[in-house]
């Protein structure tokens, strides 16, 4: 019989019912220096909650239960309908009472006041170390209403929706609920990049369109609304397609199936079929990308914060399990070798949630401050392509810390390692990222100097700083620069998350995230980055008080 209370058994306890935010010294800083430490108190209730056992086990049974489409009934009509397990719903209802999806908005669509991003942000990268599925449609909720404060009088009518703090499941008319979550539907089978290679057709009908085509991917279907890309009259346009027509019938969105996953599990993403859907215009006819792009800044944030989320629950779990197990008579959180790895990507974690919140900020101040506008503008597909493509490798390199348990399904490991690649991938992919950064910054000159210049003197004397500035300049403002992209447009999210870590975080971790990140002869692995004993214990010590 196994013994889970043995001593002997060497094994780590589980990793549960912990406060995510009171053990958290790098995201506490990143809130106190970028929220002016507002709702401490919220945050670790907050932190708590996502941290108990009861909310560990509802991720687990939401990703073993994936949802199942119902595309016709038992006589062959048309269902449309997904079922998803009871977990993902409490999930939903738990984000949703706590604002992941709307708390940055007013119901008038106007911004919510300062800290509000940093606020949500910090409760988005709690809940999503514990389940990142269900975010998908919150995040594309919040994003929306971006896009819909273009057309007023449409988002007069449904922003009061978005903002409620009620998750309403039913598939009844949107009028009739509580509250309602919205999707995005842009990516066709031909074309997900780009865009404008779509087919999906958009016709004039009375008060609106009617809709007709495909879409090759359009997640989290039981939304209540899509923004969609379709060809108008006047080009490419964004489209408001609710779930219920005006009269309350079901609106025509055939769903074909529902995409089999590596991970993600438990959310939805389907095939769509449009039948002449109906759908309200949201902006100029021919303006589609430049409206929908509101919303895409803001859902490139998320994945972001998603992925810093992943790799700090990725880290604290190898660091748990490094400080209970013994190999050779040592625990191995003293091996000098294993304290070089998890020291390593402590850094890179601290250096992603400073990052990201840093972030967060312009996005709260960017109506008011034009240099913080330039800055959510520039770095925002930075800071998606750095942290969303750090980590795969950072899940996996934390997966080894356990060994073989770690490869194993009943730890968390295997769901996270499988979550990593997909904030890379929508949104905009690497390379995509790297070409909008390059592009911003040849449109704007002046932008990309003051924000370069904004960097350079946050991050003042740091390792390394004043040659990324120069080598960033240099690529991203050459006519050629497009081969050399990548590497600038990392070392611009390096120079920045060790700026962020100068202002927040104790000067000795700045430090040494800039002498092993921007400094030169970094390895591509984790364990290789020269850090003294001492200094590994400062970084771990700090990560996770033991
Ligand atoms: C789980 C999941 C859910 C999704 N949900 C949605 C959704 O709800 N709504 C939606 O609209 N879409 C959704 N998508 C689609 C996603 O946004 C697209 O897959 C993504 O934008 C990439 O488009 P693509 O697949 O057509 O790849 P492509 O556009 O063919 O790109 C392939 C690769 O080429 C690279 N590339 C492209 N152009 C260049 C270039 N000029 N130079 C160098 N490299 C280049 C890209 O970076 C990428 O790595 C989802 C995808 C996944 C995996």
């Amino acid at each position: 019989m196994p013994d889970t209370d043995n001593q002997d058994t060497n094994q780590s306890p589980p990793y549960e019912d912990v406060d995510l935010f009171g053990s958290d010294r790098p995201l506490q800083d990143a809130v106190r220096v970028n929220g002016e430490g507002a709702e401490a108190d919220a945050l670790a209730a907050f932190g708590r909650r996502w941290g108990s056992a009861e909310t560990f086990e509802l991720g687990r049974q939401a990703n073993a239960n994936p949802p199942k489409l119902h595309a016709l009934d038992a006589k062959g009509f048309r269902r449309d309908v997904v079922e998803f397990h009871p977990a993902y719903h409490a999930l939903m209802a738990e984000s949703v009472a706590a604002g992941l999806h709307a708390s940055t908005w007013s119901a008038d669509a106007t911004p919510a006041l300062p800290p509000a991003q940093v606020l949500r942000a910090a409760r988005f990268y709690m809940a999503a170390q514990v389940e990142t599925g269900h975010l998908c449609p919150l995040t594309m909720t919040r994003a929306a209403v971006a896009a819909l404060a273009v057309e007023p009088a449409l988002a007069g009518k449904v922003v009061p929706k978005i903002v409620a703090r009620d998750y309403d499941r039913r598939f009844v008319p949107w009028p009739q609920k509580a509250g309602v979550t919205l999707g995005m539907g842009m990516t066709e089978r031909q074309g997900g990049t780009d865009v404008r290679t779509n087919t999906t057709r958009a016709v004039p009908a009375g008060e609106g369109y009617l809709v007709t085509g495909e879409k090759w991917f359009m997640s989290a279907p039981m939304c209540d609304f899509f923004l969609v890309l379709a060809q108008a009259p006047g080009g490419l346009t964004c489209l408001l397609l609710p779930r219920f027509r005006p009269d309350g019938s079901v609106n025509a969105l055939h769903f074909r199936r529902l995409k089999d996953k590596l991970g993600n599990r438990s959310n939805a993403s389907s095939e769509v079929e449009f039948a002449e859907a109906f759908a309200w215009r949201v902006g100029a006819e021919g303006r589609g990308v430049r409206t929908i792009i509101q919303m895409v800044q803001l859902t490139r944030l998320d994945c972001a914060l998603a992925s810093a989320g992943l790799m700090r629950m990725a880290l604290v779990q190898a660091l748990h399990h490094a400080r209970h197990r013994t190999v050779f008579q040592k625990r191995l959180a003293e091996q000098p070798m294993m304290r070089s790895v998890l020291a390593d990507m402590a850094l890179d974690a601290e250096g992603a949630v400073a990052l990201v919140l840093r972030l967060c900020r312009s996005f709260d101040l960017a109506d008011a401050d034009r240099d913080e506008a330039i800055r959510a503008r520039l770095l925002t597909p930075a800071v998606k392509f750095w942290v969303c493509k750090r980590a795969p490798a950072f899940v996996y390199e934390a997966m080894e810390c356990l060994g073989g348990d770690g490869y194993v399904e009943d730890s968390l490991l295997p769901r996270l390692y499988r979550e990593a690649p997909v904030n890379a991938i929508w949104e905009g992919s690497g390379n995509v990222m790297c070409l909008d950064v390059l592009r911003a910054f040849s449109q704007d000159r002046d932008a990309a100097q003051t924000m370069l210049r904004m960097l350079a003197g946050e991050a003042g004397n740091l390792p390394g700083a004043r040659e990324a500035v120069a080598r960033i300049e240099a690529v991203l403002s050459a006519a050629d620069g497009e081969a050399d992209a990548r590497a600038a447009v990392e070392r611009m999210a390096l120079l920045a998350a060790a700026a962020a870590l100068r202002v927040g975080a104790p000067a000795p971790i700045a430090e040494l995230f800039a002498r092993t990140r921007l400094g030169s002869g970094q390895g591509a692995m984790f364990g290789v980055g020269d850090l003294s004993a001492a200094e590994a214990s400062a970084i771990l010590e700090r990560a996770l008080p033991a």
